[in-house]
């Protein structure tokens, strides 16, 4: 057994696949200006979308006996290349979720509370994999992939539900 399986406490950092689009867009910021007495309820109005996504989600991907939580987290706390990530303890069963802050977003409003929509969804999903059997040399690599690929099908087919109600 490697010393990491031991740990409750587990970390990973993620670079969405979304996350490059959303850097590569920061010179065509179409969205108007945020004044700095506007940021803070911008702040608080992506904190309320978040909250509110990670509940839906939470239930959805039957995580009722993990209290997680989503926190703002800018690109300096991150690390390089990332756009969000999550750490666990497996023992406590609580989890933090890191969300880009919306001062380093650089996308319009909208789009900005889907990429962190998708945050949510894609650490979430890292959480529901712990109880995949850990150990094969190369589970990092795929499960990112696994994780992507989940979380891509499952918002795909939330907005088409919403977008057609029956
Ligand atoms: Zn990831």
């Amino acid at each position: 057994m490697a010393p990491s399986t031991k740990a409750s406490v587990i970390f990973v950092l993620c670079s969405l696949a979304s996350a490059s689009s959303a850097f590569a867009q920061t010179v065509e910021v179409r969205g108007p200006v945020i004044a700095s007495s506007e940021s803070q309820s911008t702040t608080q109005l992506a904190q309320h979308f978040v909250d509110e996504r990670l509940a839906v989600w939470r239930q959805r991907l039957k995580l009722e006996d993990w209290k997680i939580s989503a926190v703002m987290t800018r690109k300096t706390s991150l690390a390089p290349q990332t756009l969000g990530g999550i750490h666990w303890d497996k023992r406590k069963r609580s989890a933090e979720i890191w969300v880009l802050d919306p001062a380093d977003y650089a996308l319009p409003f909208h789009e900005m509370l889907d990429d962190m929509e998708l945050t949510v969804v894609h650490e979430l999903v890292h959480l529901e994999l712990t109880s995949l059997p850990r150990g094969q040399a190369n589970r990092g690599a795929a499960e990112e992939r696994a994780v992507s690929g989940l979380a891509d099908a499952m918002l795909a087919l939330d907005r088409r539900e919403r977008q057609s109600p029956k």
